[in-house]
């Protein structure tokens, strides 16, 4: 057998692979982990195929494959076939797509471990040296070579002095947990007359398994399942521990019966055969949640698992809760707070079939699995889906392309569906299942749109409008709760003097600095970098320096004056920096500890207060601003997800929208939260000038520390793109170089290219033309959102 192996590093020169015979015995297969040597050293690789021979026969000797290493954290062919996917879509390295997968990133831990050779040392620090590592028994490299320099150490190697051996360790055990399983029951009479043994053996059998914590919770003592094991019924063992590590459940939530249309999307998608994707469009409130989780449990009774994924878990605690509630222990959470050890726990328990559903934000897309029967993406049309850094997937296409290959079904859930998913749906590529009512026959908030215009000439210049104002007021006096959304963090959005115009910017990011008032500073949203406020105007020393816009610090001290008896919490990424604090916002609004959630975007992400009926927008047209073509997509979405806060509990809602551009079709089909309206014309738009889904799409950022030499390379690049397209009949639209809207970050200039054209695949055959010394900096984004 030869081993096609890749090394596992990012390193450019090392991104073919290379071949390895595998000797007899060893279990090597596709995804395998193992040790290689490699030049002089020995390096992990990653088994991405086998072949019985080689396709030509090579003119020198194949090395062997050392060892397996690591066999339980080792990828499933379907994960190295989805990598590789990755990497062709996508235009990365394979081993950064593999490394998506990992949970230990940096591989194995390599440790070279000296120990007292066979020849005797010749210079007195040689023997220096020796007598050291002899009378410390063996030594870790780098500390002998901290500590006798690199020199000395090298030349004992050589000299045989010392001699090394190569460890691989795993950082990370793994945490274990005590589980209690049903045997048989079969002479369950000599369990008579213990009452308490025989209904845990009962609940045992009914549920098969579980953690002993699990059972503890149900009221049995330790002492007394120890007791039932003894007899042979049950059995006592350890398994890799779970960790959501969420807060603790806060209510109940029991099963509900399903309305005529949550049955009937649970019908069309649980019948499926094809994987095929389901768009599932259901408007704000019409209980969603409750779809995914029966299609949930019919996918476990298959014995199968299951992948949801929600934009962001530390806001989407609620939909994460619910499943826990419903599904306990089958259940792990996977996010970015969790310890290593933590999540190598949780991606065990997913590769090992111990637990079948995993919820996690974008990366948890990567689990490992047995047997997936079912991909959900909750909020589907979120940004947050899209990583922003290479390699930049996202992670819809992903849990795509691994549906493909379990030929399971995903579902793409959300009131505002992305506009290229909901096109695919009417094409018929996609599944469309609408559920149009909310629960309970509640409707849907009233909107009124403010034009702030008029405010303003009545003299009317603080950030909430009288009819907002109002609206609160009457919340306030009925004891409900209301949300108010203003998409800028900070206070005052920038400072200027009125005298000179002079603004102040970021050092390194051409950007203004937004003042936070808290914080008593400026600060760059964008690099954070933070500068003293100014009393004099840095440029003339004039006194008339002002801030100027509002941020939600200031408008939360704007509420506090025209509403003091409110109780107030803002919701930004100033106050959920800290581990669990958005959850902790969010649940203490949830309890009606708060009266008002004022905050960003954030405030608008699914959740359901049923004590909220009302919602303030404060600026709706702040995003569609953005020179982007998907501007008008944004707003609608975060337009309607925002007002569909409101009136998800007994009380109708009530949604007042602040606009400059009362008129604009975006901000009409928001008020009438109309997505359809909303879609016919933007796709319309989109058509007509040839944006996504209507051609395929891809960026070019070239980035450079130099002004001139920025544009130099981006000029450079726009030339090989237009020759490929000269030599190949114009297939590929260059647009660019313009300067990106920030035209420069952390020091370096920004310029950007974007391509159209009808094939992705002849923007990226364009794509390879550009010349490879000028590939640093140049990044490119295929889809880019
Ligand atoms: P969505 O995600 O579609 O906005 P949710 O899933 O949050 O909506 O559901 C809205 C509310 O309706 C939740 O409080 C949920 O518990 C409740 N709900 C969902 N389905 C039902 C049902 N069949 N019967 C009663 N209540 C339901
Ligand atoms: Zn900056
Ligand atoms: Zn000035």
């Amino acid at each position: 057998m030869i081993a096609e192996i890749i090394i596992n590093t990012t390193a450019k020169r090392l991104q073919q692979t290379f071949s390895y015979t595998v000797p007899d015995g060893l279990a090597v297969r596709v995804g395998s982990r193992v040790l290689v040597p490699f030049g002089h050293r020995r390096e992990e690789g990653i088994v991405v195929a086998l072949h019985e021979q080689l396709d030509e026969p090579a003119d020198f000797t194949l090395k062997p494959v050392e060892g397996l290493l690591s066999t339980q954290t080792g990828f499933q062919e379907e994960m190295i076939r989805t990598a590789i996917w990755i990497r062709d879509y996508y235009v990365c390295n394979l081993s950064e797509a593999l490394r998506l997968f990992m949970i230990d990133k940096k591989g194995l831990v390599r440790q070279e471990i000296l120990s007292v050779g066979p020849a005797a040392p010749v210079s007195p620090e040689g023997r220096q040296l020796q007598a050291y590592v002899a009378d410390k028994g063996s030594r870790e490299k780098g500390s002998l070579v901290r500590r006798f320099g690199r020199d000395l150490v090298e030349t004992a190697l050589a000299r045989q002095v010392l001699t090394s051996r190569t460890y691989y360790k795993n950082q990370i055990a793994d945490k274990m947990e005590d589980w209690l399983s049903f045997v048989h029951d079969d002479d369950e009479d000599i369990l008579h007359g213990r009452r308490r043994q025989q209904e845990l053996l009962q609940a045992l059998k009914e549920k098969g398994e579980g953690a002993v914590s699990y059972w503890q919770g149900q009221g049995y003592s330790r002492d007394l399942m120890r007791r039932l094991c003894a007899t042979g019924l049950a059995r006592w063992s350890q398994r890799p521990a779970r960790t959501t590590n969420i807060l603790p459940t806060l209510s109940g939530d029991a099963p509900f019966t399903l309305t005529p249309e949550q049955r009937q999307a649970v019908k069309v998608i649980g019948s499926d055969e094809q994987g095929k994707t389901y768009v599932l469009h259901g408007i704000t409130g019409s209980g969603k949640t409750e779809v995914y989780m029966q299609l949930a449990s019919q996918v476990l009774k298959e014995g199968r698992q299951v992948v949801v994924l929600v934009p962001e878990i530390a806001l989407t605690g609620q939909i994460v809760r619910r499943f826990l509630r419903r599904f306990g222990d089958d259940v792990v959470v996977m996010h970015s707070q969790l310890s290593q050890g933590e999540k190598r726990n949780n991606w065990l328990r997913m590769q090992n079939g111990t637990s079948h559903i995993c919820i996690g934000a974008r990366s948890a897309v990567f689990t490992a699995a047995q047997s997936i029967g079912l991909f959900i993406v909750d909020e589907a049309h979120d940004s947050s889906y899209k990583q922003d850094e290479a390699p930049r997937y996202h992670a819809v296409a992903v849990t795509r392309q691994r549906a493909a290959y379990y030929g399971c079904p995903v579902i793409l859930g959300s009131a505002t569906p992305a506009l290229g998913d909901y096109y695919k749906a009417l094409q018929g590529d996609y599944v469309l299942v609408e559920l149009t009512e909310r629960v309970g026959q509640r409707p849907l908030p009233s909107v009124q749109v403010v034009d702030m215009r008029d405010e303003l000439a009545r003299g009317n210049y603080r950030v909430v409008s009288d009819c907002l104002l109002n609206l609160l007021e009457e919340t306030l006096a009925a004891r409900q709760q209301a949300i108010i959304l203003l998409n800028r963090r900070g206070f005052s959005t920038f400072v200027m003097c009125r005298k000179c115009g002079y603004v102040v910017k970021c050092d390194t990011c051409d950007v203004a600095m937004v003042y936070h008032r808290q914080a008593a500073h400026l600060r760059c949203h964008y690099c954070d970098a933070e500068k003293p406020v100014p009393t004099v105007c840095p440029s003339c020393g004039s006194k008339y320096i002002k801030f100027f816009g509002s941020g939600t610090e200031k408008v939360e001290q704007q509420l506090h004056e025209l509403l003091p008896s409110a109780r107030i919490i803002r919701l930004d990424q100033d106050t959920t920096s800290r581990k669990h604090s958005g959850d902790r916002i969010i649940e203490a609004f949830r309890r009606h500890e708060y009266d008002i959630l004022l905050g960003t975007q954030m405030v608008a992400k699914g959740h359901d207060f049923p004590g909220v009926s009302a919602v303030g927008i404060l600026s709706a047209d702040s995003l569609l601003n953005i020179p982007a073509y998907w501007a008008g997509e944004r707003t609608f979405q975060l337009l309607t997800q925002a007002a569909g806060r409101a009136g998800r509990g007994d009380i109708p809602g009530r949604v007042v929208m602040q606009t400059y551009a009362p008129d604009h079709y975006v901000i009409q089909c928001a008020a009438r939260q109309d997505y359809r309206a909303f879609y016919d014309q933007e796709i319309q738009f989109r058509k007509e000038l040839g944006y996504p889904p209507f051609q395929e799409m891809a960026k070019i950022l070239v980035q450079d520390e130099s002004e001139e030499q920025v544009w130099r390379k981006a000029n450079d690049v726009a030339a090989a793109l237009n020759s490929w397209n000269g030599d190949h009949g114009d297939e590929v639209a260059v647009i660019g170089p313009y300067e990106d809207v920030i035209k420069k970050i952390r020091n370096k200039y920004r310029l950007v290219l974007s391509l159209t054209g009808k094939d992705l695949t002849a923007i990226k055959k364009a794509m390879q033309r550009i010349p490879a010394c000028w590939q640093t900096g140049v990044l490119i984004d295929v889809d880019p959102v």
